[in-house]
C-alpha cells in the first residue's frame, strides 16, 4: 500500500526477517534485527525518502550528541 503517509512520514509496513527466520511486520523506518532502521520498499527506491530519513537519523545523533555533552545522558 503505497503513498500512506501521516505527518510526512511514511507509515507503510513491509514483511521482514527474526533471527529465527520467522517473518513479522516492520514499520517504515522501525528497527530491523541488526539494530538499524529499515525503510520499507517503497521508501528505500525513492532517493528523496532516504535522504529525509537519513537526515532523520542525523539530528536524532545530534541531539543525543548535545545531551551527552551537556551532561543530561546521566540523568
Ligand atoms: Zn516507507
Amino acid at each position: 500500500m503505497p503513498g500512506i503517509k501521516k505527518n510526512d512520514k511514511c507509515m507503510g509496513q513491509f514483511e521482514t526477517y527474526r533471527q529465527d527466520g520467522k517473518t513479522y511486520m516492520l514499520d517504515c523506518g522501525g528497527t530491523n534485527i541488526y539494530g538499524q532502521s529499515q525503510l520499507c520498499p517503497n521508501c528505500e527506491n525513492n532517493a528523496q525518502e532516504v535522504e529525509a530519513h537519513r537526515r532523520r537519523l542525523a539530528n536524532a545523533e545530534a541531539d543525543n550528541a548535545w545531551l551527552r555533552s551537556a551532561g543530561w545522558g546521566e540523568m
